[in-house]
């Protein structure tokens, strides 16, 4: 059953079956990095739209952004992130694998498995910083060589050279402005962007902001698939709330984050409010729950809920010098937003999704495997085959059937491979909730066999109704 599925069997489907590669494969992988394949990528995006048709589509307290992964720098300087967002970092003296330190038991290195190879942790900040603009880059690639002379000889100018060096010597004492950093979050985006969305669209206040998008985190170790991973997918809402208001809806959140996770397929008993303890929550927080869910290798976080009080924008204020000040339009006194933040990963929800609709049953004394996805997250919402390859005029009535339905539906798949019993024990195993067949019968009036995933149990309709039967 479900609850026994393992990290490996995960995994195993991924790879086989087109739903996540490991990133760089072919050259030996990249650790922390994933790609994912033809029904990965279709899973993933019907999670992520799920998300935002939930929470941005279907409410009127919400507005949509995407902004830039590349910010300038003060962005990070302000939220406390170049400063604070780190890790603690061991390595160990005998084999120099490098650990989280709070990840393991420090008497023994997990790898090597000698003891006491530890010394005291450091902290490592887990930003990935980059350079904008290629100018800045090539002098202070020569700064750092101190090969200043040899560069002039390149350059039939030599003062502006000189000038350049310079120029960007003083950038780089200054932090320069040429620095900057993969995202480790999509939240930032938000708040830079509040004045900005409050200006052209005057919500009222509560209201919220919401935004998808790729970061970054250069996690010391990846693992657990695409569990911790170097690079992933959030999906983040910034609620604005009046500070006397934040109570209120943060238990609403919960209520809503809830019925998301029922709407993933995931059960209640597999999901887990944890309340973090004053002294584990970030310190601009007041409160915070981490929802954790069961996945294979354990229990772990799936999402966090946080109040952030009005620490960001706030910080933006001061740095940047502007207001960020709301101003009610009943003429009450202008106030500085408080902010209830949900941030999911879409990595963890895909991991908890396969791991939940992971499922296996016996059919007539055979045990079968299947993913028993909620059919509006299925990769394929039906498959379409003749009963036999090599007769055309099965051919010919299935792809007929097929672009209809593919008209209606998109997410169709055309199978032909093998015989008509592998074929469904492979839809069974991407998720695919129903399977029609055409065979000679088909031909003279018009019926085809539908077969549900679930049940295994197949039914003769007419091809007009089948678009009643299958998941929306
Ligand atoms: P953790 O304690 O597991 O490192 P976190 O508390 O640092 O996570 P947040 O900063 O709250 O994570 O990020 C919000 C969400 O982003 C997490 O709940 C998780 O779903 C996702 N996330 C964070 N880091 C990673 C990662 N390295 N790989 C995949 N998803 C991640």
């Amino acid at each position: 059953m479900s609850q026994e599925v393992t990290l490996e069997d995960i995994v195993s489907l991924c790879k086989r079956r087109g739903f996540i590669y490991q990133g760089s494969e072919v050259y030996g992988g990249l650790a922390g990095t994933w790609d994912y394949g033809p029904l990965g990528v279709a899973l993933k995006r019907n999670i992520m739209n799920l998300w935002w048709k939930t929470f941005v589509e279907d409410r009127d307290d919400m507005l949509g952004v995407d902004a830039a992964i590349l910010m300038n720098q003060k962005v990070w300087q302000a939220s406390g992130h170049v400063d604070t967002f780190t890790d603690p970092l061991v390595e160990c003296s005998n084999c120099h694998n490098r650990f989280r330190a709070d990840k393991i038991d420090l008497n023994k290195c997990p790898n090597c498995g000698k003891e006491k190879t530890f010394g005291e942790p450091r902290q490592f900040n887990m930003m990935f910083k980059t350079k904008v603009g290629p100018l800045a880059d090539d002098i202070h690639l020569v700064l750092e060589k101190g090969f200043i002379d040899m560069v002039s000889q390149e350059f039939a100018d030599k003062k502006t050279t000189e000038k350049a060096i310079t120029l960007s010597q003083k950038q780089l004492d200054q932090g320069g402005d040429y620095v900057s950093y993969l995202r480790p979050e999509t939240a930032q985006g938000i708040f830079t962007n509040f004045k900005n969305v409050v200006d052209s669209f005057y919500p009222d206040v509560p209201f919220g902001i919401a935004q998808q998008g790729k970061a970054f985190r250069n996690e010391i170790s990846p693992r657990d698939f695409v569990f911790r991973s170097r690079e992933f997918e959030q999906m983040e809402i910034e609620y604005f709330v009046r500070e006397d208001g934040w109570q209120e809806a943060f238990e609403k959140w919960i209520t809503d984050i809830e019925a998301f996770l029922r709407e993933l397929g995931l059960p209640d008993s597999k999901v887990h409010k944890l309340e973090v303890p004053d002294a584990d929550r970030a310190h601009y927080s007041k409160r915070t729950i981490d929802f954790e869910f069961d996945f294979p290798v354990g229990r772990d976080e799936l999402l966090g809920l946080a109040y952030r009080t009005d620490f960001d924008l706030q910080n933006i204020q001061k740095a940047s010098g502007k207001s960020m000040e709301y101003r009610p339009k009943d003429g009450s006194a202008p106030f500085v937003p408080h902010v209830i933040e949900p941030s999911f990963g879409v990595e963890r929800a895909i991991m908890a999704v396969l791991s939940s609709a992971y499922t296996e049953d016996e059919i007539n004394g055979e045990k079968r495997f299947y993913l028993k996805l909620p059919a509006h997250l299925a990769p394929v919402k039906v498959a379409v085959s003749p009963l036999l390859k090599n007769k055309p005029e099965l051919a010919a009535k299935a792809r007929e059937v097929y672009t209809r339905l593919k008209q209606e539906f998109g997410a169709v798949m055309y199978d032909d491979n093998g015989n008509i019993g592998k074929r469904y024990r492979r839809q069974d195993e991407i998720g695919t909730p129903y399977c029609v067949t055409i065979d000679f019968d088909t031909l003279t009036d018009d019926t085809v066999t539908i077969r549900s995933r679930d049940t295994t149990e197949q039914e003769r309709i007419q091809i007009a109704e089948i678009t009643n039967k299958l998941p929306v």
